[in-house]
């Protein structure tokens, strides 16, 4: 198979790279490197099944050939990360939906696959937990650039939906909730690896708001395993799943587990939203996934524990500083 992934630069994107070509297929990765990087995917320049383009989705002409030349497109391009989104808006807004348009259009007409990369944002401040696929999304006002993102995504997912209904366009939504491992950069606002280089660093980590928002933090690894499962499945065409682990933590907690596994000496400190992010910030208290349309279709079942995958992260970053 070639596959074509957009945003293959990114930390999602390398990890999806990275085991296609274990499994024998070909990758070409295409990346502006706004929010990606290089050194992601560097040590894949030498495999011959694998080729690099530097160029934004938004270049049309280079997406046709792109996607006539392959059989498959999974498309994570997208401007991620909430403090991103609430720095830059207009980018955030721009590059998911011209981007998300531009990807499905052209795939319909090359009638390619197209898997599309989504996010549990979409639930927006919904309290019903665990979301199911079916459930409400509850968005804030639009005065609050943080449900850009939410509805950014939205649009994608009702493009690629309506593309499969009318134009029988074969498409796949995975919704993915904190997702998180080597790679993952802290720069846009995560909190895992924010916490890890905090910690690393003997600096205070800061936990925003009072620390009981809760998250479920999936493995990188556990989760591209179910994005090729679910491009592989002809059942799955057309609809959208979950993807995410459900183990419930308290960024508090998670706060004290990251001190607790490097060892470090560092304090917590509570920062109010307003200053992490802007005034009048919303966050969501919880959330939790519900998995079970991707556990009945394709056996989903995260195999990583918390601890396990935030061990990997904190050697990475230890090797990275270290280097
Ligand atoms: N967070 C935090 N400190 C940080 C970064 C994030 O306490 O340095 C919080 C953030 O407010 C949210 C949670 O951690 O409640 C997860 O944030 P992230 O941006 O990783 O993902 P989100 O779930 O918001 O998409």
């Amino acid at each position: 198979m070639r596959a074509l992934i957009t945003g293959g630069a990114g930390f999602i994107g390398s990890h999806l790279a990275e085991a296609l070509l274990a499994e024998g297929h070909r990758v070409v990765a295409i990346d502006d490197l706004s929010t990606g990087s290089e050194d992601n995917i560097r040590h894949l320049f030498d495999r011959p099944n694998f080729q690099f383009v530097l160029e934004t989705i938004t270049n049309e002409g280079v997406m046709d050939r792109l996607v006539s030349e392959c059989d498959i497109v999974f498309h994570l391009a997208a401007a991620v990360g909430v403090e991103l989104i609430v720095r830059d808006p207009v980018h955030t807004i721009e590059t998911n939906v011209l981007g998300g348009s531009i990807v499905l259009r052209i795939a319909n007409r090359y009638r390619r696959k197209v898997i599309l990369a989504s996010t549990s944002e979409i639930y927006g401040k919904s309290t019903d937990v665990p979301f199911r696929e079916d459930g409400d999304g509850v968005m804030g006002p639009t005065t609050h650039s943080r449900w850009a993102y939410a509805n950014s995504k939205a649009m994608d997912e009702f493009l690629a939906l309506a593309y499969h209904k009318q134009r029988g366009l074969p498409v796949v939504i995975c919704r993915f909730f904190n997702t998180i491992g080597p790679r993952q950069t802290g720069r846009y606002g995560m909190v895992v690896p924010r916490f890890v280089r905090q910690a690393l660093r003997g600096e205070p980590l800061t936990v925003y708001g009072d620390g009981q928002q809760s998250r479920c933090f999936a493995d990188v690894a556990d989760i591209v395993q179910a994005v090729i499962r679910l491009a592989a499945h002809p059942g799955a065409v057309g609809q959208v799943f979950n993807l995410g682990n459900t183990e419930e933590i308290t960024i508090l907690d998670l706060a004290r587990l990251v001190i607790r596994l490097t060892g470090s000496q560092s304090l917590i400190v509570l920062v109010p939203y307003d200053q992490a992010y802007e005034p009048g910030f919303e966050d969501m208290r919880r959330r939790v996934p519900d998995i079970s349309r991707a556990a009945a279709l394709i056996g989903f079942r995260p195999s990583h524990s918390l601890e396990d995958t935030l061990c990997r992260i904190i050697a990475y970053y230890r090797k990275r500083e270290c280097a």
